[in-house]
């Protein structure tokens, strides 16, 4: 173990520390982990709190979007106050009240596909937390060049999915494999459809779980599994994902 927590750290991240699947050993790499999150909305918003008071050592968090009175339904680390301000400046924010030790990266323009390569090549896990496709799509593929894990989560309506591509792995499937870009989904989206509150929070919390387990190499993730959540039934359904090899992101990827 390079650094050695203090008295302080030791009793903030207690109650992971006394977790025998985690320690200090996990709570130290956590600290030494760098997580970008894209997307500060109703995903981002639980994933970033908990990365945060986990003791993540450093976040970026990409979003272009400002607060808006809609939002503050389900984006639980707004408040009415914060109202014009960009979501990442927001976010950071309330993070640094939570746990000031957080590193906190803020973007708040829409990066496009050579920006994620770069910033996904910074971090040890990414987590998308957005509302489209065609960023999901960017997000996967700069993940795939990068050989970086990636947490996906989408929530419309009653409607909930999560899903881990760890690309460190090339037999792992990866976003692509499971959507390809050329089926014609119809875009469904918050501002149009509605979204439950809750339903943001348990698969936001998700996302962190995933990540956190990723970062610390416990447990089995879910990579190669679609976990589908039916909030009005309350019913989760298990998918494999099986590997396309003839991907055109991660079939021809040779490392
Ligand atoms: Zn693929």
């Amino acid at each position: 173990m390079a650094a050695i927590m203090d008295d302080t750290q030791l009793l903030r991240y207690s109650r992971h520390i006394l977790l025998s699947e985690l320690g200090v050993d996990a709570q130290q790499r956590f600290a030494e982990s760098h997580a970008l999150i894209v997307g500060i909305g109703g995903l981002g918003n639980p994933v970033a709190q908990f990365l945060a008071a986990a003791g993540v050592g450093a976040l970026t968090l990409v979003d272009a979007d400002r607060v808006d009175l809609t939002n503050l339904q389900r984006q639980i680390l707004f408040d009415t106050a914060a109202i014009g301000r960009t979501k990442v400046e927001a976010a950071a924010a309330r993070i640094a009240a939570v746990n000031p030790e957080v590193r906190v990266v803020q973007h708040a323009d829409r990066v496009g596909l050579d920006a994620l390569r770069e910033l996904a090549t910074d971090a040890d896990v990414v987590v998308d937390c957005t509302d489209n496709f065609a960023t999901r799509h960017a997000i996967n593929r700069a993940c795939v060049a990068a050989g970086k894990p990636l947490v996906s989560g989408a929530a419309i309506r009653f409607d909930g999915q999560i899903a881990v591509f760890d690309a460190r792995d090339p037999a792992n499937p990866c976003y692509h494999c499971l959507f390809g870009e050329g089926d014609e989904f119809e875009e469904t989206r918050c501002a149009t459809m509605g979204v439950f509150a809750p339903l943001v929070g348990i698969i936001g919390a998700t996302q962190a779980a995933e990540a956190l387990k990723l970062l610390a190499s416990a447990g089995r993730s879910l990579a190669g599994r679609l976990l589908l959540l039916d909030a009005l039934t309350m019913e989760w359904r298990e998918l494999r994902i099986l590997k396309d090899p003839a991907c055109p992101v991660c079939a021809a990827v040779a490392r």
